[in-house]
């Protein structure tokens, strides 16, 4: 799921899963994080074990899901998926780590919102693939020990720092995605439109690429509303001219920033002369979760030198005054 508020429409699961690359080599970017995953991918292999635990951090939207998936694949092994907030109790977990087959990935999406009892249930799981589950309560209650099949979790979490230390530690390989380069995201593009049928020129796939905020998600989804102009107000191809007035109208502006980013730039600006401003205050005057503030807008705000994190909150940076179109406030004495 995603949280932005951009007002764009989510698009089917099976649109979706024609764009999404099913193997390592179709996998676009992250470079250093391929390389490492095909080593441990083979050497689990070779030892016919199941691979370490693995962890994917990052912002939404950058392949975690896809690397996953991608991995059991090259493993030759089933794919299970769940997520944090789903698993509401220990004996939703045991469930279906009972049911795993031996090397089979688990994918845990979300997983900084497991509840604290079902990550106590993850522990020796992780560690000895036992689980300790209570039956019964008060006095007739007792502890029975199951012996599961060998698995790799693979985590996946948009905040590192909300996972506790102890989960942190279980996991062998942590691995974190990086915004995508253009140069990715034109190969992402280039790739989605000749997979949805679309002569593409150059100039166009670069103009989607350069407003997609570095993530392939965005750029996939802004692919496709070019594609519905492109047959609908077009002659079906795209151009660099009918990317250019497409994304506009559908208000992401040349740095790729949304109505959401803007409200949140505009804001700090209008309201509060530039900041500092705290993260709650900034959620209630938006009516966005705190969440997806710090985990959606933010990140690529202060990847772009948009905006500070201070101490005493957030802060606009030069650069956001000038896309902003206006004059920064005189720091005092100036
Ligand atoms: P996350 O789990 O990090 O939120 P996903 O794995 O769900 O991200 O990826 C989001 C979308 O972006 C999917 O539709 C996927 O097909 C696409 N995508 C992600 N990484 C790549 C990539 N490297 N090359 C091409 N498409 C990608």
């Amino acid at each position: 799921p995603t949280l932005r508020g951009d007002g764009l429409p989510e698009d089917a699961p099976e649109v979706d899963k024609a764009l999404r690359p099913q193997t390592l080599d179709e996998f676009i970017g992250q470079a250093e994080a391929r390389a490492n995953l095909r080593v441990f991918i083979q050497s689990a292999k070779m030892r016919a074990e199941a691979m370490d635990h693995t962890l994917f951090y990052g912002p939404p939207g950058l392949g975690k899901t896809t690397l996953a998936q991608i991995m059991a694949r090259e493993l030759g092994v089933g794919f299970r998926m769940t997520s944090g907030p789903v698993l509401a109790k220990a004996g939703d977990l045991a469930a279906i780590l009972t049911n795993l087959e031996a090397r089979d990935v688990l994918f845990i999406d979300e997983i900084h919102r497991l509840s604290p009892a079902v990550e106590e249930v993850l522990y020796p799981a992780l560690e000895d693939f036992q689980l300790d589950l209570v039956i019964g309560e008060g006095p007739a209650a007792r502890t029975v020990r199951i012996e599961l099949q060998p698995f790799t979790l693979v985590g996946a979490t948009t905040r590192l720092g909300l996972l506790t230390t102890p989960l942190r530690d279980r996991f062998g390989i942590p691995t974190r995605l990086q915004y995508y380069t253009l140069a990715e995201l034109e190969l992402i593009v280039t790739r989605g439109a000749r997979l949805l049928g679309v002569s593409a020129e150059p100039e166009g796939v670069r103009e989607i690429a350069r407003r997609a905020r570095g993530t392939p998600r965005i750029a996939g989804r802004l692919l496709r509303r070019v594609v519905d102009f492109a047959l609908v107000e077009g002659d079906g191809k795209l151009t660099h001219a009918l990317a250019d007035s497409s994304l506009t109208r559908l208000g992401v502006d040349h740095l790729g920033l949304d109505g959401a980013d803007r409200r949140y730039l505009t804001l700090l600006a209008e309201n509060y002369g530039g900041g500092p401003v705290g993260v709650e205050t900034i959620a209630a005057a938006l009516s966005e979760a705190r969440d997806a503030i710090e985990e959606v807008i933010e990140p690529f705000l202060l990847q772009q030198g948009l905006i500070q994190r201070t101490p005493r909150g957030r802060m606009l940076a030069a650069k956001a005054w000038t896309h902003l179109g206006l004059d920064a406030p005189r720091a005092p004495g100036q």
